[in-house]
């Protein structure tokens, strides 16, 4: 068990002190780890700007949204990871926990209907932005990575157990394009740990990937399987989400009801029984 991530804590950052009586807060055992996107500006509007101070500003204003806005007894989350690669602790003790392979009880990742379980016995990972389509930048991808490592290998979580809010929640956090890149950042991590693990587990592992024109993969033969069962016709099953399978998403949209944008997210996946 080790935790080599650099972490400043809550205290160190001057957190305001968790609500009387809910402190120190229930410990966890940990089974993931949940990646989440702060739905912030991203570079060069960042709220961060990439330096402490601004990491340290942002970290208040989430706190303070979590304890006066949604009524919590601290932060929701554990850590967060800023633009600059710095790393936040969040919720007061929750780098203790970690450190010895425990977790604390958070509100990070609600459980909605259909979906996993016990996401706020979890480690939860704030990131700074928003990445329905924005790529993460390198440097707040490595200190993702390491925050990762640290806590697989400190709380002997599988690096296949990496997974994004919307495997909880219904909701679109941590985006689009970080949710397919949880793949590759379930096999950095299990390299780093020396561990393997085939395309198709790191693949599984993500069931609510948004799909469009241009997606590939395991994921689309699904979709494109169960069109056909639907009796909507996407041409060959063939892994490529090509124009025929948009009109047949098209068409599949227009018949329950939903805007007939052609991608399947979260609202066209639950209606075709696809979560
Ligand atoms: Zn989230």
């Amino acid at each position: 068990m080790s935790f080599t991530a650099r972490v400043v804590t809550a205290a160190a950052w001057g957190a305001r002190p968790p609500k009387p009586g809910t402190f120190p807060f229930q410990m966890t055992i940990p089974r993931y780890v949940i990646v989440h996107h702060t739905n912030n500006q991203n570079p060069p509007n960042d709220a961060s700007r990439g330096t402490l101070e601004g990491a340290i500003k942002l970290a208040r204003n989430i706190q303070n949204f979590h304890m006066d806005d949604n009524d919590w007894s601290d932060s929701g989350h554990n850590f967060l990871n800023t633009t600059g690669g710095l790393i936040l602790e969040g919720r007061h003790g929750s780098l203790d926990a970690v450190k010895k392979g425990f977790c604390l009880q958070s509100a990070h990742a609600g459980q909605d209907p259909g979906k996993l379980a016990n996401g706020n016995q979890s480690p939860g990972i704030e990131n700074e932005g928003n990445f329905m389509t924005f790529q993460m930048s390198e440097k707040q991808w490595e200190s993702l990575v390491e925050l990762c490592v640290s806590l697989c290998d400190s709380c002997n979580i599988t690096p296949l157990n990496i997974k994004g809010h919307r495997d909880f929640s219904n909701t679109d956090c941590p985006g689009d394009l970080l949710y397919s890149q949880l793949p590759s950042l379930r096999k950095q991590v299990a390299d780093k740990l020396g561990m393997q693990f085939t395309p198709q587990q790191l693949e599984n592992e993500s069931p609510f990937v948004t799909l469009r024109l241009g997606s590939t993969g395991s994921a689309v033969i699904k979709l494109q399987q169960r069109l056909r069962d639907r009796r909507f016709n996407p041409g060959a099953v063939d892994g490529l989400f090509g124009e025929n399978t948009e009109v047949a998403v098209k068409a599949f949209q227009r018949s329950v009801g939903l805007e007939d944008d052609g991608i399947f997210g979260i609202n066209t996946r639950t209606k075709l029984g696809l979560s």
